[in-house]
């Protein structure tokens, strides 16, 4: 099977890239405009393999679209290209209009035009699998409530909404064009080759640099974590087993509040790297609450039943191991993050050297 998959040199994107091309038989084409968050070094460890390919395209480009499935001719699409940083959304919404609802409308149209060319046989098989996001969902009140695939849609940021937009024009290419599609909305994912900014490796660079570790609010915002690799996973089995027009909910059954998380990866810092920076005592003396996020969701938590009973996903690893293993994995992994953090990654593209 070719796969056309869309921000596959993005976080969750590059997992599922380094997923299949080292545990199936099937091929790979990355379609990604390599902004800010994409990074082709994370991926570097398949980018010999013959099952794989890049194209440097921005999903808003319709004749650039048209041109990519003419040439590569994918049996699927597994659409994750999306910007993705809420904080980055309440600053600047404009670039999530555009590509999140723009792009996935651009990519749908190609992707119909190319599907309705097919013959029979590849029609009914092809598959447009949409990625997306809990947030989708808002925020939940009750202490014992969770997201099913039935829940309203009440999306609280320029973030959110535009990943609600997306969603809606997906099942609606499916109910009025019959193409088939998959939605699956997930939790917070983490894990290696994460950006940054986000907030587990936000913390663990800043504490081993001795920098403060910033918590939005009284860090009560309570977050479900799935690692990465587990969700790669599920979005594989959902492609090949789920049911068209069905949306599943993927999640890692690890509700955590954002201080439980932070103090997590101190307690771990303290285990792994006991020579802390000078001057400091405890990692966790480095944590400084800072003013909410507006509109700033309380709690989320999914109901991943669904996907588990239909589909035979569970997830692999508890909060516990993951954290562990993505703090490791930092620690062994400095010169892709350090090229990250001084831009160098993103000014000598891997492939353009
Ligand atoms: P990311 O920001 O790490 O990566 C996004 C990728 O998309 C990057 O490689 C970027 O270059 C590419 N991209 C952005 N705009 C593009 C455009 N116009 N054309 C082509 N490529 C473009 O995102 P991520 O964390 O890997 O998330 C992937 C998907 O999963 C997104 O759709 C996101 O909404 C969804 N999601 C993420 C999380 C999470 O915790 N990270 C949780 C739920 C859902």
């Amino acid at each position: 099977m070719k796969i056309l998959l869309t921000g596959g040199a993005g976080f969750i994107g590059s997992a599922v890239v380094r997923h299949i091309i080292q545990n199936t038989q099937d091929s790979v084409v990355n379609l990604d405009s390599l902004t800010y968050a994409g990074n082709l070094e994370s991926i570097a460890e398949v980018f010999d393999s013959p099952n794989y390919s890049f194209e440097q395209v921005d999903i808003c480009d319709k004749n650039e679209l048209k041109r990519v499935f003419d040439l590569h001719k994918p049996d699927c699409v597994m659409h994750l290209a999306a910007e993705s940083h809420v904080d980055r959304s309440i600053d600047g919404p404009a670039a999530f209009i555009e590509t999140n609802i723009v792009g996935t409308y651009c990519l749908l149209e190609a992707a119909r035009s190319y599907w309705s060319r097919l013959p029979a046989s590849k029609k009914d098989a092809f598959r447009f699998h949409h990625i997306s996001t809990d947030e989708v969902y808002g925020d939940l009140e009750g202490v014992d409530d969770l997201f099913t695939e039935t829940t309203s849609y009440a999306p609280s940021s320029p973030y959110s909404a535009s990943k609600a937009s997306s969603d809606h024009l997906v099942r609606a290419w499916q109910r009025t064009y019959g193409m088939p599609t998959l939605v699956t909305n997930c939790s917070n994912n983490y894990g290696p080759y994460h950006f940054p900014e986000k907030l587990i490796p936000l913390m663990i660079l800043n504490a081993l640099e001795g920098k403060a570790l910033p918590v939005y609010g009284d860090g009560q915002q309570i977050r479900d974590w799935l690692y990465v690799e587990d969700h790669a996973r599920a979005l594989y089995t959902v492609l090949n087993k789920g049911e068209v027009g069905q949306t599943y909910n993927i999640g890692g059954h690890n509700e955590k509040a954002n201080i439980d998380v932070v103090k997590t990866i101190c307690s771990l810092l303290e285990e792994l790297v006991p020579n802390k920076p000078e001057g400091i005592a405890a990692y966790s003396d480095l944590i400084t609450y800072v003013t909410d996020r507006p509109g700033h969701d309380v709690r989320y938590a999914i109901d991943a039943s669904k996907i588990e009973k239909e589909l035979g996903w569970t997830p692999e690893e508890t909060f516990e191991s993951g954290i562990r293993k993505t703090v490791v994995w930092y620690l062994d992994n400095q010169p892709w993050w350090s090229r990250v953090l001084d831009g160098s990654y993103a000014r000598e593209r891997l492939g353009d050297q």
